[in-house]
């Protein structure tokens, strides 16, 4: 599989080139949208990471330009974690959506997933009884009731129910949804599991969020 990344810094571009090469890819690099562009027109890829802020014609104009040609899946990546971005990029051809700084984990899955189901997908809502998530729109309701989530407890619902029916230890819910290790005797994901079932849970008779003891978590339509 050959990947292009299309990335003006510096060090995100070697981050990635890095990562996904001992990922197993093979990864060309395009430091500007011109020549990202060329290549991509010229080449043949099997996906595109497409930085938005780039210097010279942006990720908004590359893809828009390449879609002309082919339709390649891209992954934007962006600084800016607005929905009117997430919107935008989807709009115009793009095939998800990743906002800096992200794990890398999350960026591989990403990757997986857009090389394994081909076209793109029109939406990403996440049915599971009666929780709805709407990816795009960052929106989330049980039943009727409409719930709000901090961007934070969005990225931990989003990763349980993508994962759902399968126990989530704290190590690699920290390190997705914080990017980063915390000392196992560190209680920062229970709390946030803890705030997160206050909203998602506490009010409705079947609970979705699971403990397992010693373990970690999962999201899924059972009992205790
Ligand atoms: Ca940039």
């Amino acid at each position: 599989m050959r990947l292009l990344v299309i990335e003006d810094e510096p060090k995100t571009r070697d981050y990635l080139k890095k990562g996904l090469e001992e990922s197993g890819f093979t990864v060309d690099l395009a430091r500007n949208g011109t020549d990202g562009l060329h290549m991509a027109s010229t080449d043949d890829y099997d996906l595109l990471i497409l930085d938005i802020m780039l210097p010279g014609i942006d990720g908004w104009a590359v893809l828009k330009e390449l879609r002309l040609r082919k339709d390649t899946p891209v992954l934007f990546l962006s600084a800016r974690d607005a929905l009117d971005d997430r919107v935008r990029g989807l709009e115009i051809g793009g095939d998800d959506y990743l906002s800096k700084p992200f794990a890398f984990v999350e960026l591989l899955a990403r990757v997986r997933s857009l090389l394994r189901r081909g076209p793109p997908r029109e939406t990403e809502n996440m049915l599971i009884g009666d929780l709805e998530i709407d990816v795009i729109k960052r929106k989330v309701c049980r039943g009727a009731k409409r719930i709000e989530l901090t961007p934070r407890e969005f990225s931990l619902l989003q990763l349980l129910a993508r994962r759902r029916g399968e126990v989530l230890t704290r190590t690699q819910i920290a390190s997705t949804v914080w990017d980063m290790n915390f000392d196992s005797d560190t209680n920062v994901v229970d709390v946030a599991v803890r705030r997160l079932r206050a909203k998602i849970d506490d009010d409705f008779n079947v609970k979705l969020i699971h403990t397992v003891r010693g373990v970690g978590y999962v999201l899924d339509l059972r009992q205790d």
